[in-house]
């Protein structure tokens, strides 16, 4: 690709950043690196009744987390700033003017009970109100009105709004990267509104207006904006300006049933929709966020990458870096992507095992503070190094290590009624004699030395073992013994399996 790539991510900042449009700022971002472009952040925030004063800088805020951070936007290099809309907003104006000088535009001085009523009215038939090329002559607008009455309505102040004039009886056949040729007949389309009677554009001319005036050569957005392409298309044309490419990501499913995935979805099924905790300061709701449920970016990322996006490998795991250079429009799926939860866990699991002993011990470090153990680093590190396997998130690693720093403080009762048996207490008691002559408790000696003395008994191994474990650990898990007891050392083996036999006995 020779051109310049500059793509934008737009939201608007009506509330947190939902999953899918992490996705979309992802797609962005790798199709902007995979060319050497440029990645845009444009804050689209000219609805001012659902404007949400946190939600930019969540969105600022969730890229930053993700690693994803854009090259131009509020505050960073801004060459063809502001990118904040409402910072915009005395620029779109002149536009929405130019197409009405043009003919591509005209004035509606409807109201919006009259809109309304003509709504109602076609509900009462069966039909649906459209506002275009059929009824657009008998309407209350500039194009039904002579130039001196329209003149005298602007003159006395009367609102107005300024609509698009789509083209009659056109097949539009419009092109997207994702999903091939479309073909639109512009006679099903409704005159939309570019410019509102608040002295603010709409979403249309403003995010074309913008599109144009940041260079950005490919817009790479959900499919719920699909519908808007050939409005958009027809806007270029309007202008004369040369259009950018166009790609719409498919929807992002729910796990179980029909539909996109939705924030219902998450706290039904207990998973976060959000990258990262958001409180609603109207309502004092707070939602959890990946991070704080423990997900690294790397994996959520990834797993990211996936919805909608395959490699056409059987590879599953890429760094930030690997998808940038695998990353391809054309391996973007038009079918919607079901997002599952489970796949989710897996990615985080198969992060944390790549992750180094030494990283996950720096993160595991403040919950053992938490909990009051004092203890130093390589030990720590030598216990993560045996618990890790087992573990999802750093979160797990308590549950999965607390035996390594403080007693049992119960036991499992099922395994203590399958594995204490009358006779326990005594083998126990020999047993503690075994481990008190060992001198050097090493691994290998106290293997030799327990397993030899199990051996001159002539009893099966899990007659010693399973309770040895259940002293040990309180239930029957954890990685091998021979690794927890040199751990915990000679002395805290012995209190434990005398706990044991005192409690269980
Ligand atoms: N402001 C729109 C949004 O909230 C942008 C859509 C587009 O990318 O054109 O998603």
């Amino acid at each position: 690709m020779t051109e310049n790539v500059r793509v934008r991510f737009a939201p608007s900042p009506t509330g947190p950043l939902h999953i899918g449009g992490v996705r979309t700022a992802l797609f962005n971002y790798l199709f902007a690196k995979k060319h050497n472009g440029t990645f845009v952040l444009r804050i689209e925030d000219t609805d001012q009744t659902r404007y949400v004063a946190n939600a930019e800088q969540y969105i600022i805020d969730s890229l930053e987390w993700c690693n994803i951070p854009f090259d131009e936007g509020p505050g960073k290099n801004e060459k063809f700033g502001p990118y904040r809309q409402s910072e915009r907003k005395d620029l779109y104006k002149k536009y929405a003017d130019q197409l009405i000088e043009s003919g591509w535009a005209y004035y509606a001085f409807d109201t919006a009970e009259e809109l309304d009523a003509h709504r109602k009215n076609h509900e009462e038939q069966g039909k649906t109100f459209i506002y275009n090329w059929h009824n657009r002559q008998k309407l209350n607008n500039s194009l039904a009105l002579s130039a001196d009455e329209v003149a005298a309505k602007i003159n006395a102040g009367e609102k107005f709004v300024i609509r698009f004039k789509t083209p009659q009886d056109e097949t539009l056949i419009l092109q997207d990267e994702i999903r091939g040729t479309i073909k639109v007949e512009t006679n099903t389309l409704d005159d939309k509104v570019l410019f509102k009677s608040d002295g603010m554009p709409t979403y249309h001319l403003a995010n074309i207006v913008d599109d144009h005036l940041m260079e950005i050569s490919h817009v790479i957005r959900g499919e719920e904006w699909l519908p808007s392409l050939p409005l958009h298309e027809l806007l270029y044309r309007a202008f004369d300006w040369k259009a950018p490419k166009f790609a719409h990501l498919p929807l992002i499913l729910k796990p179980v049933g029909k539909g996109k995935l939705s924030k219902r979805d998450g706290d039904k099924l207990g998973f976060p929709v959000f990258p990262l905790e958001y409180t609603n300061e109207q309502t004092g709701d707070v939602s959890r966020g990946y991070k704080e449920d423990g997900y690294f970016a790397d994996a959520f990322i990834n797993m990211l990458a996936f919805l909608g996006w395959n490699p056409g490998t059987e590879q599953e795991i890429f760094s930030l870096k690997e998808l940038t250079e695998a990353f391809d429009l054309a391996r973007v799926s038009k079918s919607g992507a079901k997002f599952s939860p489970d796949k989710t866990k897996w990615f985080n699991q198969q992060y944390l095992q790549q992750k180094s002993n030494e990283e996950l011990t720096a993160l595991f470090l403040p919950i053992l503070e938490e909990k009051g153990i004092t203890t130093d680093k390589d030990r720590t590190e030598k216990v993560v190094s045996l618990i890790k396997e087992r573990a999802t998130f750093v979160a797990d690693f308590w549950e999965l290590s607390s035996f390594f720093y403080q007693n049992p403080s119960e036991y499992d009762a099922k395994a203590v009624k399958k594995q204490w048996k009358d006779t326990t207490s005594e083998l126990m008691q020999e047993l503690i004699e075994v481990i008190s002559k060992i001198e050097d408790f090493s691994i290998e000696n106290a293997q030799t030395e327990i397993k030899g003395w199990i051996t001159s008994k002539e009893i099966g191994f899990g007659k010693v073992m399973q309770p040895l474990r259940l002293s040990l650990v309180g239930k029957l898990a954890g990685p091998d013994l021979f690794d927890i007891m040199t751990m915990i050392g000679k002395e805290t083996t012995i209190t434990r399996i005398e706990n044991a036999i005192n409690e269980l006995s």
